[in-house]
């Protein structure tokens, strides 16, 4: 490719509102082009490296026994109403009408798709198992669309789903695709992780989530310094906590605490270490049938709650969807008073409130509760002496806490998830009636796993892993070109002759060349090599008259000097 025919859009400055270095250079460099909020168009160079990433997964997943479809985008919302989603997937599903007023959604992934498909043609265990992939857009809703390419509303997914006889051969496939994700990454040149994860608005039984660790991450996981225990926060797991040793000694008895709405307040008026003292954290629960309903969760007055951890303790008990804050004006509505809210009498002030306990506090005794009523507090509570409290983990396992496996110590990272595989067990298959004859002829629902990678975010994941100050580095696998000839002045006739018969040499050595034949200024073609990271360099300047080429390696700009055909051998080999 000549650069003078290249439509590489550069811009002088990065858009205004791009915070990561990545959604910057993407834009400056002309990879991509913002449309509208959270909805991208791939350029010419974002189109190239794109597709580097396809090919690689492509190849990985049918080596790993899958085969490549391409599902439908638009799909009749009926299909989500048999399935239950309809209502529950929240507002990041994009429901609309024909022209007949059918609704339609645009696909935010496609379980419904897939196992309509298989219950359309499997019928015996003979055709089993399968494993049906597609790399396409998806869209989401998103409430925030950020950071460019990292949360967008419409993005590229790799999408798999598996259908299996019973649980031991989807346990074969999700560690199939396990063995799968870890490829398709390592061949793309990201340290990613796998990691225990929430299953979120997809379901089923375990999910494991592929993550970078990155600072500009919008994820926390947490890993064990010890060994290798790691999960999303969302579902970290800790040891029960360690007593401190100054334990409040008081017996049972209320005690005014006058303005102390906060447990910094409470703990410096009354000297105790908040680890003693209960926190009240009070949720509205949306519900799937439109209804809400109140939850109060308790922690320790140094815990905070863990919101996913607290969705799921309610989805056990009712089908809640969210949870909502809420202000205080509404707890007094319900007679709570906010920072004095408490276990005693809250059975009477609210029956229908779901209440639940950390599991830390199970057996703790010697606590501070508010006594739901202003500016009081009961001192020496006792937990035990309660009958029938519900106890569950809810509070976040946090940075400096024991691992619940070793001892060790937990660290919080930040981190971008770009791949989650799941199994669904018969979720899907039960709720759409997709059944098989097994071997006795019974007719049984499918075991079904689903595994997705985000594709387009993984351009953005590259760049935060490898990017410097100057712009884009790309790992080897998808840079855009492998080098670029940056012919230093083009005016003269020599450099013209050199630079063309190394492109063509190269070309006809099918490696990826950018010929730079603009009549640009040095500095500027460095400059746009930096921007948009071709993998080398190979400069034909006024040594190249004398047979010495430099070429620089986008990655750490190292430089080193060739012969001709020393450059042409390294460029085919590497
Ligand atoms: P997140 O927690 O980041 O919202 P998710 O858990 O909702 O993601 P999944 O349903 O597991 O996402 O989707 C599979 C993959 O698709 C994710 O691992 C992620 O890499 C990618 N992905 C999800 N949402 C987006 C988005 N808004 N923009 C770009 N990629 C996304
Ligand atoms: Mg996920």
């Amino acid at each position: 490719m000549r650069y003078s025919h290249l439509f590489a859009p550069t811009l002088k400055e990065p858009p205004k509102d791009a915070v990561l270095k990545s959604h910057k250079y993407l834009v400056q460099a002309g990879f991509i082009q913002q449309i509208g909020s959270g909805v991208y168009s791939f350029l010419p160079l974002g189109q190239r490296v794109l597709k580097k990433i396809i090919d690689t997964i492509d190849a990985v997943m049918q080596a790993h026994g899958a085969q490549s479809c391409l599902f439908n985008f638009v799909t009749p919302a009926a299909l989500w109403q048999e399935s239950g989603r309809l209502e529950k997937y929240g507002k990041e599903l994009l429901v609309f009408k024909d022209r007949k007023e059918n609704d339609f959604v645009l696909g935010p992934t496609h379980e419904e798709v897939a196992t309509q498909i298989a219950k359309a043609h499997i019928k015996s265990y003979k055709q089993l198992p399968l494993n049906l992939y597609q790399i396409h857009t998806k869209f989401r809703d998103e409430i925030r669309p950020r950071f460019g390419l990292m949360r967008a509303r419409e993005f590229i997914m790799k999408d798999a789903y598996s259908f299996h006889t019973d649980l031991t051969d989807l346990d074969r496939e999700f560690a199939n695709m396990q063995e799968a994700y870890n490829e398709i990454f390592d061949q793309l040149g990201l340290k990613v992780r796998p990691v225990e994860a929430d299953s979120g608005a997809i379901g089923g039984s375990k999910s494991k989530e592929f993550v970078l660790l990155s600072p500009s991450g919008e994820d926390t996981l947490v890993a064990c310094s010890n060994c290798a225990y790691v999960a999303n926060v969302e579902v970290a797991k800790r040891a029960k906590r360690e007593e401190p040793l100054n334990v409040p000694q008081a017996a049972f008895a209320k005690f005014p605490t006058p303005n102390t709405p906060t447990i910094e307040a409470v703990s410096a008026y009354l000297k105790v270490d908040p680890f003693f003292i209960l926190k009240a954290v009070v949720k509205k629960v949306l519900l799937e049938n439109n209804e809400s309903q109140t939850a109060i969760f308790f922690v320790r007055g140094d815990d905070s709650l863990e919101e996913t951890k607290a969705l799921n303790a309610c989805k056990a008990l009712v089908p809640a969807l969210s949870l909502e804050d809420m202000e205080s004006a509404a707890l007094k509505k319900c007679g709570l008073f906010a920072g004095y809210i408490g276990p005693y009498g809250l059975k009477h002030l609210l029956p229908n409130a779901l209440v639940f306990f950390d599991t830390d506090l199970q057996e703790a005794d010697s606590l501070i509760c508010g006594a739901n009523e202003e500016g009081a507090h009961f001192v020496g509570v006792d937990l035990s002496s309660f009958e029938g409290l519900n106890y569950q983990d809810i509070a976040t396992a946090q940075d400096g806490q024991i691992c619940a496996l070793c001892g060790g110590v937990l660290e919080h990272h930040k981190s971008i998830e770009v791949g989650h595989i799941f199994k669904l067990g018969s979720k899907y298959s039960q709720s759409l009636g997709a059944q098989f004859l097994d071997q006795e002829g019974r007719a049984c629902c499918f075991e079904m796993g689903c595994y997705g990678i985000g594709v387009s975010r993984l351009l953005a994941a590259i760049l935060e892993q490898n990017s410097d100050e100057k712009g884009c580095v790309w790992s080897e696998a998808v840079a855009p070109f492998k080098v670029v000839i940056i012919n230093a002045n083009t005016k003269d006739p020599k450099l013209n002759a050199l630079s063309e018969t190394l492109y063509s040499a190269l070309l006809d050595a099918k490696v990826e060349t950018l010929l730079d034949d603009r009549p640009e200024r040095f500095g500027a073609k460095m400059a746009d090599f930096e921007l948009i990271g071709c993998s080398y360099a190979l400069i034909v300047g006024n040594k190249a008259k004398e047979g010495v080429f430099e070429l620089i390696k986008r990655h750490g700009l190292e430089k080193k000097e060739f012969s001709r055909q020393e450059v042409l051998d390294f460029l085919q080999g590497a």
